[in-house]
């Protein structure tokens, strides 16, 4: 019988699923999708099959199906021997993983102002596994514990200091999970100790955030009290001057309907008016779509400016390195991005960068930059489940 480990991460209508044995090798995956809507449905990449879910299936019924599809399967022959579940907002409370008891749930609850749309269904997530798991430890890991490093001069806003002394108004960033593995991952790829290393991490995915590590920690990150500040994204605006809000209060549009604007339809797709999605955005350019070329333009500017606002809380740097779906993948974003910083001694091998993508992460920066430059898939699952291993048994 094998000791398996399940990482659980809940969104507000999917559910992902890996399983894991002891030596953190993966088993499976499974993705629910639409959750709580007609068409509701899950699936499991390898071996591919569907996994039959009810129309209008809930989080908890979705968690008992691919359970039971992992059994099945015959890859969950025994309860696990932790779980760890992705929960995005930790606040102030939690600089790292946490073993759940109920009051570190109710300091879940307590953070969910800060991240109304996440917290409470991550609390779902957790509320159906111990049902279906109730003496399994489990562990909750933060997006936002890798960041409560940073120093109060990068965490604060230029605000009232009450916002923050009395509500939490600060910066916090996410993408902890992909961060942190991006260092001690550039750590092992350049044979440093973890605690030396100092990386600008990028991490491109449909949300995109990019944190700079000094010393194996995060010293300055562009996510802010939320994930909408910083770079453009997929469908979110990133920085705008907050005098949009006043602007188009003007023009008969209300702050809930900026709100989700920006979140929603704004960033590659509103500028392109077609679609968030980095690779037919790509070929669209290609057959000549000049918004669809623009976007590409705005996102690669915004993103060089962030790199070298981040150099601002380095003092050495052993690499850039790029992630997620359009970091890892589009050699175009990392090109056009990299030539705007020249000055910076930044120096791409075209050819190294157009060879490396998914699985085939590696160094693409020429002989003579002045920076490393590497490419690395991202793996936070794998992070979660090292950390509901570690947290669960000290
Ligand atoms: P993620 O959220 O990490 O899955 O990343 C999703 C983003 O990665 C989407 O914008 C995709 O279009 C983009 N992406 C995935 N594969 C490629 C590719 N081969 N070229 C360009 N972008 C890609």
């Amino acid at each position: 019988m094998e000791d398996t480990l399940l990482v659980i991460n809940c969104g507000s209508s999917s559910l992902k699923a890996a399983l894991f044995d002891t030596s953190f090798n993966k088993l499976a995956s499974a993705l629910a999708e639409r959750l709580g809507k007609e068409d509701a449905f899950a699936s499991m990449p390898s071996p591919s099959m569907d996994i039959p879910l009810q129309s209008g299936c809930n989080h908890r019924d979705a968690l008992r199906a691919v359970v039971t599809a992992f059994r099945d399967q015959g890859l969950l022959t025994a309860a696990p021997v932790a779980i760890g579940h992705r929960v995005v907002h930790g606040g102030e409370t939690f600089r790292q993983a946490a073993l759940i008891t109920d009051d570190v749930l109710q300091a879940i609850e307590d953070c969910a102002s800060l991240a109304p749309l996440h917290n409470p269904v991550n609390l779902t997530g957790i509320e159906a596994t111990r049902d279906l798991f109730p003496e399994v430890p489990q562990v909750a890991v933060f997006d936002t514990a890798f960041h409560q490093t940073l120093p109060k001069h990068a965490y604060l806003y230029a605000l009232p200091y009450r916002f923050y002394q009395d509500w939490g108004v600060r910066r916090y960033g996410f993408h902890g999970t992909s961060h942190q593995f991006m260092a001690n991952e550039t750590a092992r790829l350049l044979e440093k100790a973890p605690d030396q290393i100092s990386v600008i991490s990028a991490h491109l995915g449909n949300g995109c955030s990019i944190t700079a590590i000094r010393d194996g920690v995060s010293v300055d990150t562009s996510m802010g009290l939320t994930p909408l500040e910083g770079l453009v994204m997929g469908t979110r605006s990133g920085d705008i001057d907050p005098g949009l809000f006043d602007f188009l209060k003007g023009k008969g549009i209300n702050a809930e309907e900026v709100h989700r604007i920006l979140n929603n339809d704004s960033g590659l797709l509103g500028l392109s008016g077609k679609t968030n999605d980095m690779r037919s955005l790509s070929e669209q350019a290609e057959d000549g779509h000049e918004p669809s070329a623009l976007a590409i333009e705005v996102f690669c500017f915004r993103l060089a400016r962030y790199i070298g606002a981040m150099m601002a809380s380095l003092t050495q740097l052993d690499a850039l390195v790029f992630t997620g779906g359009i970091g890892e993948n589009s050699a175009l974003v990392r090109e056009k991005t990299l030539g705007h910083l020249r000055l910076t001694g930044f120096s791409l091998d075209p050819s190294s960068n157009r060879q490396h993508g998914k699985h085939t992460g590696g160094r693409i920066d020429q002989a003579d930059s002045r920076f490393r430059v590497m490419v690395i898939p991202t793996n936070e699952e794998l992070v979660i489940a090292r950390e509901a291993l570690d947290a669960s048994h000290p």
